[in-house]
């Protein structure tokens, strides 16, 4: 298999990079680089989010019918490895990559001239409305009711662990309409304005102090029968459609070997045990960097999509929980902080002991420990390879 790249993908690289030296300011950088969560923080997210729709990048990986700009997977790769080695802030999500490719694969066309610009825009900001208390690795149990009333669907019962859903006004959410079939059949898609009447977000503070996450009450809600994407009872498998993309949407070999790099250039020199688990470390970022490739180089050869990409969100959580361990282990004591304030940039930022990268290593550790349970827990993801990849 060639690595090597062709003179057109040069050029290509050559042009993300120059856009990325211009575009991103140090405001952003120092945002992204000091940011303890999985996204970035709103004002930054919001900043980076229009500068990359303007430049007609920000959704680099829909299809060029969705108003993508028609990259192949090789491309969206040179794009997704550039951003991480120019320290690029994490734009959330649940928006872009998550209901996104739902609206433009299932919803009417009403749906998607009104849905899809607000998205870019960021005019709609997104929460995912899936896992329940007792419904989070076995979604089909979920209990949250949608009773059909007219033209409307009445809402009520209980979310959890909604991330970002203090700063979101819509959420997508699965919902039950009907309990009397199998699970999987009783479930629809919503689109739910958060700022319906019978909507309240409580917030749950994580233990690396990041407030993040929430629970999200509906209590007879009402819900325009509009807003439902596809037929009643086909949200199973459109659930099954957005969890493939926010388990396999992005390369994550980039990311966690750019982070590995910073935190080798903030902490160093290296030695010893640290130096040791440092290079162990890169060895398995860069084998999970050459395995996304791999298959990307296939996808693009016109192979369909190989049973190894099961494994990269396994591989990736392992990876990012290691650097974020060997990053307070590398600062010493300074690792060992853990301020309650945020955000850890700017002028609000609190008085760091040391650099301000060790000052958010602690919580960057214990943000990280979430790696391994959102997007399905890899005690699922294992079971998912050995049925899926090993036919056990
Ligand atoms: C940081 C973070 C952000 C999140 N953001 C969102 C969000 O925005 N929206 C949303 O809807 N959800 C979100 N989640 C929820 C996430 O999807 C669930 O936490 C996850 O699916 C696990 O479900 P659970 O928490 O109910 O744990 P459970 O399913 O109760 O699992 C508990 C433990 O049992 C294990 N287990 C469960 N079933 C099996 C099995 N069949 N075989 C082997 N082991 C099993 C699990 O691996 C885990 O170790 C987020 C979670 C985190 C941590």
């Amino acid at each position: 298999m060639d690595l090597g790249f062709t003179d057109a993908q040069l050029a290509f690289r050559d042009e993300v990079r120059a856009f990325l030296a211009s575009s991103l300011t140090e405001r952003l950088r120092q945002g992204a680089a000091l940011t303890s969560g999985v996204f970035a923080e709103p004002d930054i997210a919001r900043e980076w989010q229009a500068i990359l729709d303007a430049r007609g990048w920000l959704v680099y990986h829909w299809p060029q019918a969705a108003g993508g700009p028609g990259w192949s997977p090789l491309q969206r790769w040179i794009f997704e490895k550039e951003c991480a080695l120019a320290g690029a802030p994490a734009l959330p999500g649940m928006g872009l990559k998550l209901v996104g490719p739902v609206l433009y694969t299932f919803a009417s066309e009403d749906q998607k001239a009104h849905y899809l610009p607000r998205l870019r825009s960021a005019e709609h900001v997104w929460a995912q409305g899936f896992s329940e208390p007792g419904s989070g690795s076995d979604l089909a149990s979920l209990r949250t009711r949608a009773s059909r009333e007219g033209d409307e669907y009445i809402v009520s019962g209980h979310k959890i662990w909604t991330t970002q859903a203090q700063f979101a006004n819509q959420i997508f959410a699965l919902v039950r309409t009907d309990p009397t079939v199998k699970p999987q059949k009783g479930i629809s898609f919503l689109l739910i304005d958060m700022a319906s009447p019978g909507i309240s977000v409580q917030p749950i503070l994580s233990a690396s102090g990041d407030h993040e996450l929430n629970e999200v009450f509906f209590d007879e809600v009402r819900v325009p029968v509009a807003n439902r994407v596809g037929e009643e009872g086909q949200g199973w498998p459109i659930a099954k459609f957005l969890l493939e993309n926010e388990r396999g949407g992005s390369s994550f070999g980039p990311q966690l070997m750019a982070d590995l790099a910073r935190l080798r250039d903030a902490s160093g020199p290296w030695t010893g045990e640290i130096a040791e688990r440092g290079k162990r470390l890169r060895l398995e970022a860069e084998a999970l960097e050459m395995t996304e490739l791999r298959t990307l180089i296939e996808i693009e050869a016109g192979g369909a999509t190989s049973l190894r990409s099961l494994t990269t969100k396994l591989v990736a959580s392992e990876i990012r929980q290691g650097i974020d361990l060997l990053a307070v282990d590398a600062f010493g004591m300074a690792g060992l902080q853990l301020p309650t304030e945020r955000p850890f940039y700017e002028t609000q930022a609190p008085s760091a002991f040391g650099s301000p990268q060790a000052q958010i290593a602690a919580a960057r550790y214990l943000n990280s420990r979430s790696w391994s349970i959102f997007g399905g827990t890899s005690e699922i993801q294992l079971t998912i390879i050995a049925k899926a990849a090993l036919g056990l």
